[in-house]
């Protein structure tokens, strides 16, 4: 065989090698779909094979075909460092916690509280009241009501409150004699051992606190910026309960993750203070910090379309658990990297799926001193006010949340490494999987007869 043959049959190869493991993923991964699409597409490269039977007068053929592909895989897979990195943003000021839906929906009409937030924040109040008239969150009137799966999440939520009396504490008056260095490489291994799916550490910034509290006791408190350091880690949220989203499947795993986070969190926030320094968790429904954003700057991701953390990983499927603390951590220089949000002005998989249009499908716009995209928080709520449960379509359908395996983490680490090829990794996810995707049956184990 001449060299532009073997070229032309092991490309050909190659792709084929790379749908049969498309085949076998997408059958474990329950896609029949996808496995469908792909086994179809394999007779259509294996004939082309048939180009190597032809006459020496036809060489010109494939050595064109060979050029093409050629051409097409240097521009396609053109290495990141030939590319201009966008200039990071950093925001300003602080968010007022009382503003955010979640404390919002803490409000009950006839108190005082209700009224002077209204009388402070009047343009809330007409949407707030709509939202308050819908069934409610694991209500049993809402669309999603699934009797087990909503006592479940109830019983979940139930355990994480009972969390918030452990966020904080009184540290030890002996302070342990360990370096920086030893305490970040212990804390990591530990929390790795605890089932973290990845950790960071970054100094605290001004931008990363709320300004006031909005939700229980710490209602109108101003916070206090106390702590120079942060612990930011991230817990999965299992695939299979995430592509049943909207249903109840994931309220309940949403539920579930904000409590390994919060376990995790208060364990190490003790295990700091039982070394005599101040530490604080913020777990759900306890914040002082905005998480994501702390997240982001231990390194651990950045910020996508649909407003959430996204991690090289698992992408948005995740849920953030953050230790604020003196006690001082190896703390990395941020590094910034700009192919999530360049692939998700590409994508807009989630704006389109998303059943209260609350994303946007335009370009980032100017918030707060960062080009960003801005979620319509008040949409989203109220659909998880008739869902019943917190909706997560956005996290489902985003191609950066399929399953961590061998096929899903190529295609992550080369939209991340190779700036042209995200256009084409959309443009695969919505082949294989459609652009509207639809929701999947609930996992077995939950259905009802
Ligand atoms: S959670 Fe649901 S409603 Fe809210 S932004 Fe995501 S897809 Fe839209
Ligand atoms: S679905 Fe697409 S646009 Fe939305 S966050 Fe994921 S990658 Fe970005």
């Amino acid at each position: 065989m001449m060299y532009f043959q073997v070229f032309f049959a092991l490309s050909v190869l190659s792709l084929t090698g790379i749908l049969v493991l498309m085949i076998f993923t997408s059958l474990y991964e329950k896609r029949k779909n996808a496995a469908l699409k792909a086994l179809l597409l394999i007779p259509v490269f294996l004939l082309s094979l048939f180009l190597l039977r032809l006459p020496q007068s036809l060489n010109w053929v494939l050595i064109t075909i060979d050029c093409v592909i050629l051409l097409v895989s240097a521009y396609v897979f053109a290495p990141r460092f030939l590319f201009k990195q966008q200039a990071e943003e950093l925001p300003q000021g602080n968010i007022d916690e009382r503003t955010i839906m979640f404390s919002r929906n803490e409000l009950k009409p006839d108190t005082e509280r209700y009224k002077k937030y209204y009388q402070e924040f009047p343009k809330h109040k007409d949407n707030d009241d709509r939202f308050r008239m819908l069934p409610g969150l694991l209500s049993t009137k809402s669309t999603f009501y699934h009797p087990l799966a909503y006592r479940a999440a109830e019983a979940t939520f139930q355990i994480v409150d009972s969390l918030h009396q452990h966020v904080d504490g009184k540290q030890n008056e002996h302070v342990t004699p360990v370096s920086a260095d030893q305490f970040g490489e212990f804390i990591e291994t530990w929390a790795k051992k605890e089932g973290v799916a990845s950790i960071g550490y970054t100094k605290t910034k001004d931008y990363h606190w709320y300004s006031v509290g909005g939700r229980g006791e710490r209602y109108g408190q101003a916070i206090e910026q106390k702590h120079q350091y942060a612990i930011a880690f991230t817990v999965e949220m299992d695939h299979e309960m995430v592509m049943s989203a909207p249903k109840s499947s994931i309220i309940m795993e949403s539920a579930s993750q904000y409590l390994r986070a919060g376990i995790i969190a208060s364990q190490m926030a003790q295990f700091i203070r039982n070394n005599g320094f101040e530490a604080r968790a913020h777990i759900d429904g306890n914040y002082q910090v905005v998480a994501p954003l702390v997240a982001r700057d231990a390194n651990l991701g950045e910020i996508g379309r649909m407003g959430l953390l996204m991690t090289p990983e698992l992408g948005p499927r995740n849920r953030v658990g953050v230790i604020t603390t003196n006690m001082p951590l190896p703390v990395s220089d941020r590094k910034f990297d700009d192919s999530f949000e360049d692939f998700c002005s590409k994508c807009l998989k989630c704006a389109v799926n998303c059943p209260a249009t609350a994303i946007s499908k335009e370009d980032k716009i100017l918030i707060n001193n960062v080009n960003r995209w801005q979620i319509n928080s008040d949409k989203c709520f109220k659909y998880w006010y008739s869902a019943g449960t917190d909706c997560g379509r956005c996290m489902s359908t985003c191609p950066y949340s399929h399953p961590s395996n061998l096929m899903h983490n190529l295609v992550r680490w080369s939209i991340r490494n190779f700036p042209n090829f995200r256009y084409w990794a959309v443009k695969m996810d919505d082949f294989f999987y459609g652009r509207i995707s639809s929701s999947a049956k609930l996992p077995k184990w939950m259905l009802l007869n």
